[in-house]
């Protein structure tokens, strides 16, 4: 194979013209290296609002069948900007922040306070203020100190309740392939379902406080089992879990909570010959088992939300870099391997080196006719664990100049980004129909020197 193109792990307007050169959203490669230079980060926009459009009626529709409602809020801590903001906006979906800079960018961008969620295990007391002033239709509190701590804010300045989710820790823990179950929890977020020692369990405990507090109306419960998920029961047995935590709730109490956020997490293809969870068939999955569950439990059924983030926006992005260095290292007696450094790395890039996250890269100025070789794309940073692509077959004539494209590297990408070795950050730009949009701005030193008081 010499090139994957077009197809997954490619956002859909990837293609390689006549010369073998790559195009996106209708822009030569070389265009776009010539016009905002690299390393950068390029977001297919038709792409990714097609993404956000089917999540959406894949929910919907699925979601109607069993005769319940569902909203899809996207997980801004995948890649937030005001222009990407607005685009899902557009495309019916909400937003979901985890921090008062994610809520900012969300309320710039114009997304009504209504139609944004604010997450998170230790948000400050400005950030509470902060979604209160701007009346954010959902706070996900995720102890019971900040239920305390929250109502005390509510009481404090007055006006209507704060509308709470409750995030409950289900013990299924998913990514990957493959989903556990466990008793126990071991991990900061969330309140566990799990009862000890004869005392309700800890999500119970902060259900019933939200219930108690008159500051606080409590909207529904909150569940995220984890990342990158391929094998869709785990979000069946988690949809189960929180029904039945719903249904006790409402046998305890008689409230039957209105709402059940079943979280994010769907997994995509990094790699040619991976498969992306199809969210037809998921929504599908997820709808008749969360049916079958509130027949069994003779609840009416909640409306749902789900939250995907990176399935949005990870397949609309890729890393466009250009080559430098390129050496032969002698692995062993067998194996060569063709080190290719290029101008970025671990900087805009960290997940190869934070959980050895594997990527697909190409060559993507011109069509090689060389042999492929085994080869490691890294970066140009003081570490060895510096690597974009741990193991990829490059054209052996791959050389310094070349345009070099990573692709599926639109979440977690640049919202991970840092400044290591004084880099600065790429800027991020959308294509589409043959034009080029600056949506985040390249660094400069001068932005690195000013921060620094000297
Ligand atoms: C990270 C996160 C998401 C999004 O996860 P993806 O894997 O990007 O879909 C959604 N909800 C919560 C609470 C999260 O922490």
């Amino acid at each position: 194979m010499t090139t994957s193109i077009p197809g997954e792990p490619w956002s859909t307007g990837v293609a390689r013209d006549g010369a073998g050169a790559l195009v996106v959203g209708g822009v030569p490669v070389a265009r776009l290296a010539a016009e905002v230079g690299t390393p950068a980060y390029v977001l297919d926009e038709a792409d990714l609002r097609a993404r956000a459009a089917g999540y959406r009626r894949a929910f919907a529709a699925a979601f109607a069948e069993v005769g319940a409602g569902v909203d899809v809020y996207y997980a801004g801590k995948a890649f937030l900007s005001v222009a990407v903001a607005r685009w899902v906006h557009e495309e019916g979906l909400r937003v979901d922040t985890a921090s008062g800079g994610e809520l900012a960018v969300a309320l710039r961008a114009g997304v009504p306070g209504a139609d944004i969620g604010l997450h998170g295990n230790n948000k400050s007391d400005d950030e509470l203020a902060l979604a209160l002033d701007h009346g954010v239709g959902r706070i996900i509190v995720d102890s019971l100190v900040e239920v305390e701590r929250l109502a005390a804010l509510v009481r404090s300045r007055g006006g209507d309740p704060a509308p709470v989710m409750v995030r409950v820790t289900t013990g299924v823990h998913a990514g990957g392939h493959e989903y556990i179950s466990t008793a126990h929890e071991d991990q900061k977020f969330g309140l566990s379902v799990a009862a000890r020692d004869g005392q309700d369990s800890p999500a119970m405990q902060a259900l019933l406080a939200v219930v108690e507090r008159p500051e606080l109306r409590l909207l529904g419960i909150h569940s995220h089992i984890g990342s990158q998920i391929l094998d869709p029961s785990g979000f069946e047995v988690a949809a189960r879990v929180v029904l039945e935590l719903r249904a006790q709730l409402a046998a305890r109490t008689g409230v039957l909570v209105e709402e059940v956020d079943l979280g994010g997490g769907y997994g995509i293809a990094y790699l040619p010959g991976e498969v992306a969870l199809d969210p037809d068939r998921i929504a599908k999955d997820v709808a008749s088992s969360v049916a079958a569950a509130a027949a069994e439990l003779g609840t009416p059924l909640p409306r749902f939300s789900i939250e995907p983030g990176r399935a949005v926006v990870g397949p609309a992005g890729l890393t466009l870099y250009t080559v430098g260095t390129v050496k032969p290292v002698r692995v062993d007696d067998e194996t060569e391997r063709l080190y290719v450094s290029v101008d970025g790395g671990m900087s805009d890039n960290i997940r190869p080196a934070l959980y050895g996250a594997r990527y697909h890269a190409e060559v993507v100025g011109r069509l090689s006719t060389a042999p492929h070789v085994l080869a490691r794309v890294v970066g140009k940073h003081c570490e060895s664990g510096d690597i974009v692509v741990h193991e990829v077959q490059l054209p052996a004539d791959v050389r310094a100049g070349d345009l070099l494209a990573v692709a599926a590297t639109g979440a977690y990408g640049r919202s991970m980004a840092s400044n290591y070795n004084m880099l600065t950050r790429p800027p991020v730009v959308a294509v589409r129909d043959g034009e080029v949009r600056t949506l985040l701005r390249r660094e400069t030193v001068d932005d690195l020197l000013a921060i620094d008081q000297g």
